[in-house]
């Protein structure tokens, strides 16, 4: 059984705004879930719906198999950690992470021992007498971990909690909040709009568009197998790119290169006669000078190049289509070359023009 299961909720609004529809996601007992998506696609009020901040306006949510929509947030066992760290500025790092347990009257002695050992999981022992306005933001935010963690809750729901800190903390505080995910094996749920915090921390991930689940599934999973072209788009950096084509004999072409449909599906697709497609490649899906015969041949010309470091990205004219390709500091073509480079078929995803769902599958399996 589930730990926290919900089954086919809805958020109606008062004004009658629907912001999630028919919600399904089953959590076992310690996963670490990431609900990611565009700004306002449903994450946050979902979220409030599992805390119990916001009424559920139809389908179950259950805890350990026991219907709680009606519970209270202390009831749900849920601790929250919110974008703004909410400090106490008048208490010390000590008193801030104690608070809660203060309030529930627990005893002086175990809560000084739990303080300890969180301020210890958090590397904040030495800031305990500190005033938050001492502390840099990476150490705010431990603080206000330290204050949800110390309750020993089942659940934690952390929404956005890194968006008021820099590039670089946000990556230190990343790892962080994975290692201490593993330290103390609590269930966490995850809000964020970054997919790179959404891979890299997740054991599973929910990507939302629009108030709709688009697909769940591991990093691995929504990577090399999305489900359409809104996650193909919305995970990975640079982006998919999409080229729409209509299918004829059996192909499509860009700049006059035609591509074997028979070849990128694996099997022969009479179906596709005549339809709309989307044919999509990630920029780091390609290789260049590669003799392979199991690929997709193109030749376009240069745009611009970006040079990042550990690789580089190539903005590419390809007909009246552009491209970005991903390649290594190495391989810098010049601006306004000619430039041919090759897609293994087993990097080839194509969409159906319509429904915008994947009609190529399991590439993860071939990768
Ligand atoms: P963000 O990343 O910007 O926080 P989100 O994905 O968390 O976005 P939500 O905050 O869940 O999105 O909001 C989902 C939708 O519901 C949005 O269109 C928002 O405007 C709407 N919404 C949120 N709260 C209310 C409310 N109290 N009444 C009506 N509509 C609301």
């Amino acid at each position: 059984m589930a730990y926290l299961s919900l089954q086919a909720i809805n958020k109606i609004y008062p004004n009658g705004f629907h912001a999630v529809h028919n919600f399904n996601l089953n959590i076992e007992k310690g996963e670490f879930i990431v609900f990611v998506g565009p700004s306002g696609c449903g994450k946050s009020t979902t979220l409030r719906m599992i805390a119990g901040l916001e009424d559920i306006s139809n389908g179950d949510f259950l805890i350990n198999g026991e219907r709680a929509n009606e519970w209270g947030p202390q009831k749900r066992q849920i601790a929250m950690v919110f974008q703004s760290y909410a400090l106490y500025p008048q208490m010390t790092v000590y008193d801030n992470i104690a608070f809660g347990l203060t309030l529930m009257g627990v005893d002086e002695d175990e809560i000084d021992a739990r303080v300890k050992k969180t301020a210890g999981i958090l590397g904040l022992t030495d800031y305990l007498d500190r005033l938050p306005r001492a502390l840099s933001g990476g150490q705010r935010q431990r603080v206000a971990i330290g204050r949800a963690i110390i309750r020993k809750v089942g659940v934690f729901l952390m929404d956005e909690p890194l968006s008021n800190l820099d590039a670089k903390q946000r990556v230190t505080m990343r790892a962080e909040i994975s290692q201490i995910h593993r330290q103390t094996g609590a269930t966490t749920i995850y809000v964020t709009h970054d997919q790179t915090e959404a891979m890299t921390m997740a054991d599973r991930i929910v990507i939302m568009k629009d108030g709709y689940v688009q697909q769940i599934g591991t990093p691995y999973d929504v990577y090399f197998n999305p489900r359409n072209v809104f996650v193909a788009g919305f995970i990975g950096e640079p982006p998919m790119n999409f080229i729409r084509r209509t299918v004829r004999g059996g192909a499509i072409e860009l700049n006059g290169q035609k591509l074997d449909l028979a070849l990128a599906m694996g099997r022969a697709c009479p179906e596709l006669e005549g339809r709309e497609i989307v044919f999509g490649f990630r920029p780091e899906g390609i290789q260049l000078n590669a003799l392979d015969k199991e690929a997709y041949r193109i030749t376009g010309v240069v745009e611009l190049t970006e040079m990042l470091g550990d690789n580089a990205n190539v903005y590419m004219n390809i007909g009246e289509e552009r491209a970005i390709l991903k390649v290594t500091p190495h391989q810098i073509p010049q601006m306004d070359q000619e430039l041919t480079f090759t897609i293994p078929y087993k990097n080839v995803y194509l969409f159906d023009g319509g429904s915008e769902k994947v009609l190529t599958a399991n590439k993860g399996n071939k990768a």
